[in-house]
């Protein structure tokens, strides 16, 4: 195998510059943890970015993998496809919506509720779209014209027309930007990329009360927070939003590309015959993980996830009363977790890599955890342990 700094040299050589990577060779992985060329072992609190939802290397998944691939990998949407069906019916017992389109990523999600939404008020002259401060729904041309930050959006103007981004949580912001000519609202409940922050009770009922009014679609972005990761299956159930659209991604396919975008009843018939389509979407063997992930969470993963969120959530808001001026807010659902940190949170990263657990830090100083659903009270342990020591350390 080729050393770390051919590897890099060759990356740097090859590739458009536009990802930052870790300093190391992943020869394998193995549950919870990553084993490097070096036979170092680490813990993967980050899950790759929520996408192994149940971990590495987990014989379910490569069972159902195998079992698929003898069958066939792809045959393209002109067929009827068993996986798809049996994935598409889990989906909409565990919602009560109707409808399932599958993509392969969030972004292709998100790009698909905005061609809903406008085929939905088609000849209304209705075309607003609004998002909040500090969220994430993707990076390709109309999703990108969603999402907050600037630095992500400023350089590819001309973006998408008539999207306003609005304070999160500013229920004046609502008042005063919300009416008949707002047609769609998204909005992650618990924003991942911001920092894992939390809409507020009062904001969510806002929105509801709003939509009653206008009448817009509201679309429940769950691409992280969705299938399981909270303790319930979508975020937005804990805050009681009335969601018409659901967004998923990441962690359905278990760590295989799969995406969805689930409609209720009102929306059930937008689309039609050569409206929306997708080569890859709904590819059978990431539909096979999908269901194993979702019997998986029906047995007893799913509860699992909300008691060791909160095992792992009471360790840590120990760690911070005891190192009250370092950590400034501990906040998160189930295995979806921000630690706030009074300083920047990169360097927390690198000295915890050394330590052997793997985290990740955004929006500067919120390290965020998103560890796979098979994490046990001992991994949390050892994790928390090392935290506090990293913390407490002259950083
Ligand atoms: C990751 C993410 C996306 C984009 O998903 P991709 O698969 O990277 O395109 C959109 N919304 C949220 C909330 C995300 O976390």
């Amino acid at each position: 195998m080729d050393s770390l700094n051919n590897l890099i040299s060759k990356e740097e050589q090859d590739f458009f510059h536009t990802y930052k990577r870790l300093s190391m060779i992943v020869e394998r992985g193995e549950g919870c943890y990553l084993y490097t060329d070096k036979g170092e072992k680490i813990l993967d609190m980050f899950g790759g970015l929520a996408v192994n939802s149940l971990g590495y290397n987990h014989p379910r998944i490569n069972e159902a993998i195998e079992a698929q691939i003898k069958k066939y990998i792809h045959v393209s949407n002109f067929f009827y496809q068993e996986k798809q069906i049996a994935l598409a019916e889990i989906l909409l017992k565990f919602t009560g919506f109707s409808k399932v389109f599958f993509s392969n990523s969030g972004t292709e999600s998100t790009e698909a509720a905005i061609k809903l939404i406008r085929k939905y008020f088609i000849g209304t002259g209705r075309k607003e779209l609004v998002s909040f401060s500090g969220s994430f729904h993707g990076r390709t041309m109309g999703a990108l014209s969603l999402t907050s930050r600037k630095k992500y959006r400023e350089l590819y103007a001309p973006l998408l027309e008539g999207v306003a981004h609005l304070e999160f949580n500013s229920i004046k912001d609502l008042e005063e930007n919300i009416n008949e000519n707002t047609a769609g609202i998204f909005i992650e409940c618990i924003q991942g990329e911001g920092g894992v922050n939390f809409a507020a009770s009062e904001f969510v009922n806002k929105i509801n009360e709003l939509k009653r009014k206008f009448e817009f679609i509201v679309v429940a972005d769950e691409i992280q927070s969705g299938i399981g990761r909270t303790g319930k299956m979508h975020g937005f159930e804990h805050f009681g939003l009335e969601a018409d659209i659901i967004l998923l991604a990441k962690g359905i396919g278990g760590g295989l590309p799969l995406g969805a975008v689930l409609g209720s009843s009102r929306v059930e018939n937008v689309f039609t015959y050569g409206d929306h389509g997708s080569t890859f979407g709904g590819n059978p063997v990431a539909a096979a993980c999908g269901i194993v992930i979702f019997e998986e969470l029906q047995n007893g993963m799913l509860n699992n996830n909300a008691v060791l969120g909160k095992y792992l959530m009471n360790s840590l808001k120990s760690i911070q009363s005891r190192n009250p001026e370092k950590i400034t807010d501990v906040r998160g659902k189930g295995l979806m977790i921000g630690i706030q940190l009074s300083f920047p949170g990169q360097p927390v990263v690198e000295k915890l890599i050394k330590e052997g657990v793997l985290v990740n830090c955004t929006n500067e100083n919120v390290i965020r955890l998103l560890p796979p659903y098979i994490i046990t009270e001992k991994d949390i342990d050892m994790f928390t342990e090392k935290f506090e020591s990293v913390i407490s350390s002259g950083l």
